[in-house]
């Protein structure tokens, strides 16, 4: 009998039967080990909850009063006979991978992650192991990002201007972390900054664990004409055309994400201007983390799986996708906008772990699941 896989599909999510948790679990369960805080990763209902030490504030303003116990980076647990450590992953304040190791082999998943130095959060940090489960929300050639700092002079002038024609500038980001990242980024002596009511206390904890971010007002702020005129006002998208943001005076609206990479996607969101700032890694970033993971497997999930898979596999790794529900719904889901134009039109399907009759092919032939003959993924 080959050894079973350190980690399995079941019906709730990532489950690793050596140490009996889940890893960003969708359904409920009793123990959770959580990436990070956007909704398509930790959620409510479990039982008792695991994560980086920096990210229980944001946790705590996501989930309410839960059980949950806090890492430090690379502190070591043993959960049954697993070794469990979380390691930064650059992507939002307290984001982690998960290194597990069990019996000689090690798995890192990835979590959502970013390469590109990001003042606002722990830096990326490579991790070597045999599997590695990688995101791919923008695995694709066209999505390669400027640096940071250029966009951030490309709001700066954006809001200049506006602010010297007596408009307000309606930027709309994800309320965690895209908007603190801006928040720390933009020059805030070109006028006042205005939060909308879901970004205040994710900003409140961004502050107390050492970010510096300035001075902001409330959406209220915008009934004063001094500040309606000349405001940079971060909102999320979902807010848009709300009686908060009708306030401000002849406002120029832009949005801050990734998909504006593609014009289809600005069209879409019928804005005037797109940044093209992503908390995900770019296509060189995936290729670059992937490398200096080692990995001698690499499971693709969370967004353009086929590409990357086909990518990978050209390359010679051995890849293969994996369904997870990352990446759907949620503030974080940057996904769902762009897929269809995307994908190549000659892209092949992704090779799957779980096949067409919902068999998980991923398993560790516990609850029923017993994988077809030839399966990937076992043995
Ligand atoms: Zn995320
Ligand atoms: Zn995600």
């Amino acid at each position: 009998m080959p050894e079973p896989e350190l980690l399995a599909l079941r019906p709730q999510g990532l489950y690793c039967a050596a140490g009996d948790f889940f890893i960003d679990p969708w359904r409920p369960v009793d123990r959770a080990l959580i990436t990070h805080a956007h909704a398509d990763h930790a959620r409510t209902g479990h039982r008792r909850y695991l994560a980086s030490a920096e990210s229980l504030g944001v946790l705590g303003v996501r989930l309410g009063p839960v059980s949950i116990q806090g890492l430090a980076w690379g502190e070591p647990i043993t959960i049954g006979g697993v070794t469990v450590s979380f390691h930064p992953a650059g992507h939002i304040l307290g984001s982690a991978q998960i290194r597990l190791a069990h019996r000689g082999r090690v798995w890192v998943v990835s979590g959502d992650y970013k390469v590109e130095p990001d003042p606002t959060c722990t830096a990326f940090e490579p991790v070597r192991c045999d599997t590695f489960v990688t995101e791919s929300t923008f695995g694709l050639p066209v999505y390669r990002w400027q640096p940071q700092r250029e966009i951030m002079a490309a709001i700066d002038r954006w809001w200049s201007a506006n602010a010297a024609d007596g408009r307000a500038s309606i930027l709309y980001c994800y309320s965690l972390g895209k908007a603190q990242r801006i928040l720390n980024g933009v020059d805030a002596s070109i006028g006042p900054i205005v939060c909308h009511s879901a970004i205040l206390p994710l900003n409140r904890v961004y502050q107390q664990a050492g970010v510096r971010l300035p001075a902001v007002l409330g959406i209220e702020a915008g009934a004063d004409p001094a500040v309606a005129s000349r405001a940079l006002v971060l909102a999320p998208p979902a807010s848009a055309g709300s009686p908060g943001l009708r306030r401000f005076t002849d406002p120029s609206d832009a949005f801050a994400s990734g998909w504006m990479q593609l014009r289809g996607a600005r069209r879409r969101r019928a804005v005037d201007r797109g940044f093209v700032l992503s908390d995900h890694a770019d296509w060189p970033g995936l290729q670059q983390a992937i490398e200096a993971s080692g990995a001698a497997r690499v499971l693709v999930t969370h967004g353009q799986v086929a590409p990357l898979v086909r990518w990978l596999g050209e390359q010679g790794r051995d890849a293969a996708a994996l369904q997870t529900r990352f990446g759907e719904g949620g503030d974080d889901a940057e996904g769902g906008d762009a897929v269809g134009e995307a994908l190549p039109a000659d892209a092949p399907a992704p090779r799957p772990l779980i096949d067409a009759a919902g068999q998980w092919l991923l398993t560790d032939g516990a609850d029923g699941f017993a994988p077809p003959p030839g399966a990937p993924g076992k043995g």
